[in-house]
C-alpha cells in the first residue's frame, strides 16, 4: 500500500519516473510550441490513472506501452488549482515497468516562469526573440506534463526542433543536429543527464553566441549571450572557471555534469538559476567590462556565479526531499559564494561583508512576524514565499556560525561525507546535521534543530558580577517590539569570545551557552571583553554601561567587523526603544578615524535615515554640518582622488564617502565636484568607476529636467548592463514632478522592462520629495503591476514603503493591504507591514528629543 499524501498537492507516490525524453518544438513567431515525451515510469500498484502535474499545456495524446500491451488514454481531466492532469485508461496496468508517451502543446507566455519569450534589440535595432525556462520552484509544468515535485528525480534526454539560424542549448552536451530536408529548421539532440529534478531542466533558443569554452580540468565551460556582447564575456569566464575548480576541490566530488554554459538572458526574473549544465543569469550579473564596473558591481557577479556553482553539488547532486528544505541548497550556496568569492579575490574582505547580509537577516529576524528557517511548505506559492532574506541570509548566517564552531576543516569533511552518501538522491534537513555528527562527533543535531525550528535569534546581555568575580551572560529573545505574552526560547549559542586580560594581553575561548543564565569566571578582571569575537555569531549583544565604555575605549583592538557588530547592534537597540538616535549618532562620531568599507558603509547609511527623519530645517542643517564633519575626517585618509595602489575597497569606500559628504551631509564642495566629474564621464573623460557611480547619484538628487533627459538617454544607450542599471535606478532620484511622474509611467508602458520595474517602482518610494506619490501610483495601477509583472518581484517591490514612517502614510498603506494580497510572498508582506510599525514608533520617540538636543548644541 502507499500511504496516502495528506498535502493535496503532493502526487500519488504509486507511479514513479525514472527517465525522460522530451522533445520540443518551439514556435516563436506565434508565441507557441508543440512537443511530445516519453517518461519510463514504474507502477507500484495497478493504474487506470495517472496524475502529472500541468499547467496551462494541452494534452492531445497519450499512451502507455509495456508488459506487450499499449494503451491509449481515454480521457484527460485539468485541475487547475492544483495544477494537474489525470490521464484515464480504460482497464488497468499490473504493477511494472511502462513507457508513458503523451503529445502537447502550450504557449511561450511573457511572466519570466516555465517557458516563456525574452526580447532584445540587435545591433541592426532589429528587435529578436528567445525562448527560455525558468522552473523553480514549480513550473517545469508549463513546460511539459511531468513528476515536478523535487524528490521525483529522472535523468533527461532532450531534443529541440528550432529554425536553423537559431542557437540552442540545454543541460546535456550536444550529441547530433540533423538540419531538414528543405534547410529551414534543425533538431539538436542533448546527452543524456544525471538523475536530477525537475526544477533543474533547462533549454534556450535564440540569437544567442557562445564564447570559446575554457577547459576546467575535462570540463569545458562557456558563456552563452545574446549577439553581439561577447566583449563583456572574459570576467565570468575567469570567475566561472575559479568557481568550478574551488568547489570540485572542496567537495571532493567531480562536478556532475559533462559540460557547463553560463547563460545570459535578457529578461529573467531572479538573479540567476542553477539548472546542471546551463545555468542562466540576468545579463547584469554575467555580463560585464571591468574597467567599468564598480568593486560592489564585480563582486556581486563573482558571488552570484560562485552560488550558482555551488549548487551543482549542493542543490543538483544532492537535493532537497521538498521545498520546505529549500534553506538547505540557498542556505549552503550563500554560505560557499562567501567562502569562493573570498579565495576569487582576498581583497574584497567577502568574510566581513557578508555582515551586511547577516544585519538584513536580523532586521526580519528580529520582528514578531518572522517564521523559522525551516517551514511547512505545502502549495506552489508557499514554495515560493520560501526565497527570502530568511532562507539565504539566515541560513547562510547560521552555518557561518556552525562552521566557526565546528573548524573549517572539520566542516568541510562533513559536508564532503553528506554529499557522497546522498548523491543522486533527496535529503531532509536532520541529514546533514547527522553526516556533521558521524565525522566531528560533535553535537550538531541538537545545536543546530534550535536555530532551524525556532524563529527569532537571541540578545546576550553581558555584565560584571558585583563582588563575585564572574561576569555573568544572560539570553533573551530579541525583538523590536516584544509581544505581551513574554518569549522565553532558549539558544544553545555557539560563542566566539574575545577579550583583553588585566595585563592586557589578548585572548580569545569558545563556548556553547546552552542556559538562559551563565557565569564565567576567567573574564571578571578582563579589561575588556567581546562576547562576539568575530562576529560570527548569529546572536546580538548588549553591554553593561561600564563593559560598553571599556569596549569603546579599546577600538583600536578591535576587528573592523567588530567595530561593525558594535555600531549595527546599536542601531538594533534604537529601533527597540532601548537605546536613542543621539547615542547612536555619539557612537557614530567616535569613528571618525575608521577606515573600513563595511563600517562605513553601515553608518553611512544608518545616518542617512535619522537625517532624513529630521522636519526642523535648522536641525537638519546641524545634522547635515555635523556629518559633513564625519564624513571629511573619514575622507581625508583616501582623499578625492584614485591613488596607485588603493585597494579595491579603498575605492569603493573612496565612492560611499564622496556621495555621503555630497548627498546626505549636502557640503557644496562635494556636491559641486561630484557634478564636474560627472560632467566629463558623460563626454567620454575616463572617471574611475566607483567615483562615477557617486557622481551621478549626485547629480540625481538635485539634477534638472535636461539632466534627466540625459539620464534617460544613457539608460537607453548604456554602454554594459550596469551602467544600464545604474542609470535606469536613478530616474526615481530626481526632484522634478514631471521627471518623476515620467520614470513611473515608464515603469508600466514597457520602456523598463517587467524584470527591472517593480525594484524601479519600489525603490521610487525612497524619494525624499515624491516618495508617497510612488506609493499612491503603486496602489492605483495594483492589478495591472501583478499581471505584469513576474510573481515573485511583487512583494520586493512593496518593501519600499519601509521608507515611508510618517503616520498618516503608514496608516494608508495598512489601509490598502487589509483588502489586497501578494500572492506568493504574503509572510513577507506582513514583516514588511510590522517593520513599518517599528520604523513609525521609532520616528515619533526620536525626532523630537534628536531635534532639540541638534539645536541645543
Ligand atoms: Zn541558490
Amino acid at each position: 500500500m502507499t500511504k496516502p499524501q495528506t498535502n493535496p498537492y503532493r502526487l500519488p507516490t504509486s507511479v514513479t519516473p525514472s527517465h525522460y525524453n522530451l522533445h520540443i518544438r518551439p514556435d516563436l513567431e506565434s508565441e507557441t510550441f508543440t512537443g511530445n515525451i516519453d517518461i519510463s515510469i514504474d507502477a507500484t500498484e495497478n493504474v487506470s490513472e495517472i496524475v502529472l502535474n500541468a499547467k496551462e499545456i494541452e494534452l492531445k495524446s497519450a499512451r502507455l506501452v509495456g508488459g506487450g500491451n499499449a494503451t491509449e488514454a481515454s480521457d484527460f481531466t485539468y485541475d487547475e488549482e492544483l495544477e494537474r492532469v489525470t490521464i484515464q485508461f480504460d482497464g488497468e496496468a499490473t504493477p511494472g515497468s511502462y513507457t508513458l508517451s503523451i503529445d502537447f502543446d502550450g504557449i511561450l507566455n511573457r511572466k519570466l516562469a516555465g517557458f516563456y519569450i525574452s526580447t532584445f534589440t540587435d545591433e541592426s535595432g532589429e528587435e529578436r526573440k528567445i525562448a527560455t525556462t525558468q522552473f523553480e520552484s514549480t513550473d517545469a509544468r508549463q513546460a511539459f506534463p511531468c513528476f515536478d515535485e523535487p524528490a521525483m528525480k529522472a535523468s533527461f534526454e532532450i531534443a529541440l526542433t528550432v529554425p536553423a539560424d537559431l542557437f540552442a542549448a540545454s543541460n546535456g552536451p550536444i550529441i547530433s543536429e540533423v538540419v531538414s530536408d528543405d534547410g529551414s529548421e534543425r533538431t539538436v539532440k542533448f546527452g543524456t543527464t544525471i538523475k536530477m529534478s525537475t526544477y533543474l531542466v533547462a533549454f534556450i533558443v535564440g540569437p544567442f553566441e557562445a564564447t570559446d569554452p575554457v577547459d576546467v580540468d575535462g570540463v569545458p565551460l562557456r558563456i552563452i549571450h545574446p549577439m553581439g556582447k561577447g566583449h563583456l564575456t572574459s570576467f565570468a569566464l575567469e570567475s566561472g572557471a575559479f568557481s568550478l575548480k574551488y568547489f570540485t576541490d572542496y567537495y571532493g566530488i567531480p562536478y556532475p555534469g559533462e559540460k557547463l554554459d553560463l547563460v545570459a538572458v535578457p529578461d529573467f526574473a531572479f538573479g540567476a538559476m542553477e539548472n546542471l549544465g546551463c545555468v542562466t543569469f540576468r545579463e547584469v550579473i554575467l555580463l560585464v567590462d571591468t574597467e567599468r564596473a564598480t568593486q560592489p558591481e564585480l563582486l556581486r557577479i563573482a558571488d552570484v556565479i560562485a552560488h550558482e556553482l555551488a549548487h551543482m553539488w549542493f542543490g543538483d547532486l544532492v537535493t532537497m526531499e521538498w521545498w520546505n528544505g529549500i534553506w538547505l541548497n540557498e542556505a549552503f550556496a550563500t554560505f560557499m559564494a562567501a567562502m569562493c568569492t573570498d579565495a576569487f579575490n582576498p581583497e574584497w574582505r567577502r568574510w566581513d561583508q557578508f555582515s551586511l547580509e547577516r544585519s538584513a537577516a536580523f532586521d526580519v529576524d528580529s520582528l514578531q512576524k518572522t517564521r523559522p528557517i525551516e517551514y511547512e511548505v505545502k502549495s506552489p506559492a508557499d514554495a515560493d514565499g520560501m526565497f527570502d532574506l530568511l532562507t539565504y541570509e539566515k541560513g547562510g548566517s547560521v552555518l557561518r556560525m556552525l562552521e566557526q564552531h565546528l573548524g573549517p576543516d572539520r566542516f568541510r569533511d562533513g559536508i564532503r561525507h553528506y554529499l557522497k552518501k546522498h548523491e543522486y538522491a533527496n535529503t531532509e534537513t536532520s541529514d546533514l546535521w547527522d553526516a556533521l555528527e558521524e565525522v566531528t562527533g560533535d553535537p550538531v543535531r541538537s545545536t543546530m534543530d534550535a536555530w532551524i525550528y525556532q524563529r527569532g535569534y537571541p540578545l546576550v546581555n553581558v555584565k560584571q558580577c558585583d563582588g563575585c568575580d564572574k561576569t555573568i551572560l544572560t539570553q533573551n529573545r530579541f525583538f523590536y517590539k516584544a509581544p505581551e505574552d513574554a518569549d522565553e526560547t532558549v539558544w544553545p549559542i555557539p560563542m566566539g569570545i574575545r577579550y583583553a586580560d588585566s595585563d592586557g594581553n589578548p585572548g580569545s575561548m569558545k563556548m556553547l551557552m546552552t542556559e538562559d543564565d551563565v557565569e564565567v569566571a576567567e573574564l571578571a578582571s578582563a579589561r575588556w571583553v567581546n562576547a562576539n569575537g568575530g562576529s560570527n555569531g548569529f546572536y546580538r549583544v548588549s553591554y553593561s554601561p561600564d563593559l560598553m565604555t571599556s569596549l569603546r575605549d579599546a577600538m583600536g583592538e578591535m576587528e573592523a567587523i567588530e567595530r561593525y557588530s558594535l555600531a549595527d547592534d546599536q542601531w538594533a537597540a534604537m529601533a527597540a526603544g532601548s537605546s536613542s538616535a543621539i547615542d547612536y549618532l555619539n557612537l557614530a562620531e567616535g569613528y571618525s578615524g575608521e577606515d573600513d568599507l563595511d563600517v562605513w558603509t553601515l553608518l553611512t547609511r544608518n545616518l542617512a535615515s535619522l537625517e532624513r527623519i529630521l522636519d526642523d530645517e535648522a536641525a537638519r542643517s546641524r545634522m547635515r554640518s555635523r556629518l559633513g564633519t564625519l564624513y571629511s575626517a573619514g575622507l581625508s585618509r583616501l582623499g578625492w582622488d584614485p591613488r596607485d595602489g588603493d585597494s579595491p575597497r579603498d575605492l569603493e569606500l573612496r565612492g560611499l564617502l564622496c556621495r555621503s559628504l555630497g548627498i546626505t551631509a549636502r557640503d557644496e564642495d562635494a556636491m559641486a565636484r561630484l557634478r564636474e566629474l560627472h560632467d566629463g564621464y558623460l563626454t567620454g573623460t575616463t572617471i574611475e568607476p566607483n567615483l562615477a557611480a557617486a557622481s551621478a547619484n549626485a547629480v540625481a538628487i538635485v539634477g534638472s529636467a535636461s539632466d534627466y533627459e540625459a539620464f534617460l538617454g544613457r539608460f537607453k544607450d548604456a554602454a554594459t548592463p550596469q551602467e544600464e542599471r545604474r542609470y535606469m535606478t536613478l530616474l526615481s532620484s530626481f526632484p522634478g514632478e514631471g521627471e518623476f511622474q515620467n520614470t513611473l509611467e515608464m515603469c508600466l508602458n514597457g520602456e523598463v522592462r517587467s524584470q527591472d520595474a517593480p525594484y524601479l517602482a519600489g525603490g521610487a518610494m525612497f524619494n525624499r520629495h515624491h516618495g508617497f506619490t510612488a506609493w499612491e501610483f503603486i496602489k492605483s495601477h495594483w492589478d495591472e503591476m501583478l499581471e505584469v509583472y513576474p510573481d515573485n518581484s511583487v512583494v520586493r517591490m512593496v518593501s519600499g514603503v519601509q521608507a515611508l514612517s510618517r503616520p498618516e502614510q503608514v496608516a494608508d498603506i495598512k489601509q490598502f493591504f487589509e483588502t489586497h494580497n501578494v500572492p506568493t510572498g504574503q509572510l513577507t508582506l506582513e514583516q514588511h507591514l510590522e517593520r513599518l510599525d517599528v520604523n513609525a514608533a521609532s520616528r515619533q520617540r526620536e525626532v523630537g528629543p534628536l531635534t532639540e538636543w541638534l539645536l541645543a548644541d
